[in-house]
């Protein structure tokens, strides 16, 4: 999405009412990276530090509340709201880890085992995914082996990814890994299963929607954040009033 055309998705929800019953649903965030130091346009899926500062204080101001309580991807909890990250990327543990783990709040981060690999700097090397899955408040899952369509490829080959960054992350970070995203937010039901049979219990998509009664774990939608992202535009998403949004993103 360009500036423009977030500006006016942005004129549109502001004119938009509140979903009071929305706030019974369970609000899955879908976070990527953080722009630290640009003043400047980090992208879509990058937030600027000081908006990113600002949701994690809108989130804990609200955390008593049964409707708005920050829950782990896996928590049965019908209600509250969860936090995630994908990709892996090394501020995931640099800024959003010390932000969130600061006010003891839990996040599930989905990283692709080849980023790691990669030596990539722009993602989290193989010793700080160690470090980031030791914080408490942390949940590791699996973001594909290689960041591919999973919808895309044979049985044989979705099978491989989700087996493959499974038991990579696994045997680095120690821990089971029982939750994933899908990369591009590409699934179909055959992946659905595959998943299942690989041993995942929760996988985020990027649907747009609510985590709901109904919602299978393996299907759950999520809130885009987007890099221009205020405190008032986290508290406009949060209360459905971008819902409208739904299916054109
Ligand atoms: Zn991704």
């Amino acid at each position: 999405m360009n500036l423009l055309k977030y500006r006016l998705a942005q004129l549109v929800s502001s004119a938009q009412r509140a979903k009071p019953e929305y706030d019974l649903h369970r609000r899955v965030l879908m976070y990527h990276s953080i722009n630290q130091h640009s003043d400047g346009d980090g992208g879509t899926y990058s937030i600027l530090g000081s908006n990113f500062a600002a949701h994690v204080d809108l989130l804990a101001e609200h955390r008593e509340s049964e409707n708005s309580k920050i829950v782990s991807l896996d928590s049965p909890s019908e209600s509250g709201v969860t936090i995630t990250f994908d990709d892996g990327y090394q501020d995931t543990l640099t800024v959003a880890a010390r932000i969130l783990g600061a006010k003891k709040l839990p996040f599930t981060v989905f990283v692709t085992s080849q980023n790691i690999t990669s030596g990539n700097p722009s993602y989290l090397s193989q010793s700080q995914l160690i470090e980031l899955s030791k914080i408490p408040e942390v949940t590791i899952g699996s973001h594909g082996h290689s960041h591919t369509h999973l919808a895309e490829l044979s049985s044989l080959e979705v099978h491989d990814e989700l087996r493959q960054s499974k038991e990579w992350l696994e045997q680095t970070i120690q821990k089971a890994v029982t939750t994933l995203s899908y990369p591009h937010g590409s699934f179909n039901a055959e992946v659905v299963r595959i998943a299942a049979d690989t041993g995942y219990k929760f996988a985020a998509t990027s649907k747009w929607g609510v985590y709901q009664v109904g919602t299978r774990p393996l299907e759950i939608p999520r809130i885009d954040i987007w890099g221009p992202d205020t405190r008032r535009t986290l508290q406009q998403k949060l209360c459905g009033k971008w819902n409208w949004i739904a299916g054109l993103v």
